[in-house]
């Protein structure tokens, strides 16, 4: 592993430093491959670091990206009964479409006619600051490969701005 191909333009040493963490190859790999697989699960950063930079165990992966997550470096995308995704894409509210039979995650930059719901009507006392939401589907490959699926109505309506979600409309 040398530093050239890994960090090109010295960004992620430069995320690293900043974040107070120390520069090592093993670090850099794992944001650089995460930077060009967003949404990629801890086995998958594992197996895609290894295959370009060479060896690094699994535990070392773990503790990386759990340090970096920490660090405010990478944001994990929890998902029910999937297993975590890491992304590089951290201080901006985005929310997730995620493919139920794959796991595939993409970004959903807007959510159209629901900002209601992204408000709380009773916050029990908690200061809210954020709000997340997850769409599921099922994505394009999985529709080729194992056809339409009930569900398939329902992304096609929540990616159109004419419709509104049925949540949206219940708050008039
Ligand atoms: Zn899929
Ligand atoms: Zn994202």
């Amino acid at each position: 592993m040398t530093v050239g191909p890994v960090d090109p333009d010295g960004a992620a040493s430069q995320a690293l430093r900043s974040a107070g963490l120390r520069v090592t190859m093993p670090r850099l790999a794992i944001l650089a491959w995460l930077g060009a697989h967003p949404h990629s699960t801890a086995e998958a950063i594992g197996s895609g670091v290894r295959e370009q930079f060479g060896a690094v165990s699994t535990q070392a992966v773990y503790d990386m990206l759990a340090l970096c997550t920490t660090a405010g470096l990478l944001r994990r995308i929890e998902l029910a009964e999937h297993p975590a995704r890491f992304e590089r894409r951290v201080g901006d509210n985005h929310h997730h479409i995620v493919c139920r039979r794959c796991g595939r995650t993409e970004d959903v930059d807007f959510v159209i006619g629901v900002q209601a719901c992204l408000t709380p009507a009773e916050a029990s006392g908690f200061a809210v600051d954020g709000a997340e939401v997850v769409f599921w589907g099922v994505c394009p490959t999985c529709q080729v490969a194992e056809g339409p699926v009930d569900g398939r109505s329902m992304i096609r309506k929540y990616g159109s701005d004419e419709e509104q979600p049925p949540a949206a409309a219940k708050q008039g």
